[in-house]
């Protein structure tokens, strides 16, 4: 026998705790609203879709009257908290998109930004096709070395940083997306050597913001994003500029490259530790533009 009571009342629970995107959407804003600017908030709906039911913006449009089921919807909850306490989304997730290709992030490791992409796609697109021997110092979540592998096979690439957790990362985000990238430890600072020579081409974004900076930035990468990769003392901001342009003078084949991520503050400043050490600099704008890559060509 069908209980009849029973029956209705799970079906009047169900149509009470059926949420339809749209609504969802709508409850997303509305809570963020405090917190974010719309487009930003525009852009967590998007990558909170993406990441749960795997749609993309026109998918979202076909399915907005289409019901979440509950579990999903529970998932979608606890990002939104997490978002008001200003954890950077991709910590949330533990996973981003860089120059197409996916990384997980986590506390240990910078978010990749899209500056960076700039200075890949600069290296690839003067070097997608050859075949050379690559380092990435600082490596992080191995963003830069990884995203050069996969687009230019050939290259033979080395990546080095000062934390063995991100270099845990690094590791498998290489894993992840499939590529050969020969991670070591490595203090820039130190005065270990390099234990391997002969590089063609060399890149770093390393530590470049000043402690005065930090007035001016977000809370959620003060609060959430390692320290260790994103400043530098105000007294003296280019210590990583010295210390790798100096070492590549070692460890670079003739002709071969440097390649720098700058504070927009600092081009005149990094070219010029590349030319007295010397090589041909020259400085790159980045997208919005503002200096932001340093290019050494090593004359000796
Ligand atoms: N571009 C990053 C930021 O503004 C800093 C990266 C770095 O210090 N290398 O947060």
């Amino acid at each position: 026998m069908i209980n009849r009571q029973l029956l209705s009342t799970s079906f009047y629970f169900y149509w009470l705790f059926c949420i339809i995107m749209k609504q969802t959407i709508q409850h997303i804003k509305k809570t963020l609203d405090p917190f974010y600017p719309a487009t930003e908030i525009e852009g967590f709906i998007a990558i909170v879709f993406q990441y749960y039911l795997g749609y993309n913006a026109t998918q979202m449009i076909l399915n907005s009257d289409k019901t979440i089921e509950f579990e999903v919807e529970n998932r979608i909850e606890s990002v939104i908290e997490r978002l008001k306490t200003g954890e950077p989304i991709q910590y949330i997730l533990g996973e981003t998109t860089f120059y197409d290709l996916r990384f997980e992030v986590n506390p240990s490791v910078l978010i990749p930004r899209f500056e960076t992409e700039e200075l890949v796609d600069g290296i690839l697109k003067k070097h997608g096709n050859n075949k050379l021997k690559f380092l990435d110092i600082g490596t992080g979540s191995g963003a830069i070395a990884i995203a050069i592998k996969k687009n230019n096979p050939l290259a033979e690439v080395y990546a080095c940083d000062i934390s063995i957790e991100a270099l845990k990362t690094a590791q498998k985000n290489a894993d992840l997306n499939q590529v050969e990238v020969h991670f070591f430890h490595h203090d820039v600072l130190s005065d270990k050597p390099l234990p391997i020579s002969g590089f063609d081409l060399i890149v770093s974004n390393p530590p470049y913001v000043c402690e005065k900076e930090k007035a001016a930035m977000n809370r959620n990468v003060l609060e959430h994003e390692p320290h260790l990769a994103l400043f530098v003392p105000n007294n003296d901001p280019l210590r990583f500029y010295r210390a790798i342009t100096l070492m590549a003078t070692q460890h670079l084949s003739k002709n071969g490259e440097l390649w720098f991520e700058i504070n927009e503050a600092y081009g005149p400043e990094v070219a010029d530790i590349s030319t007295t050490h010397g090589f041909d600099a020259i400085i790159i704008k980045d997208i919005n533009g503002k200096d932001r890559i340093v290019r050494g060509i090593f004359l000796h």
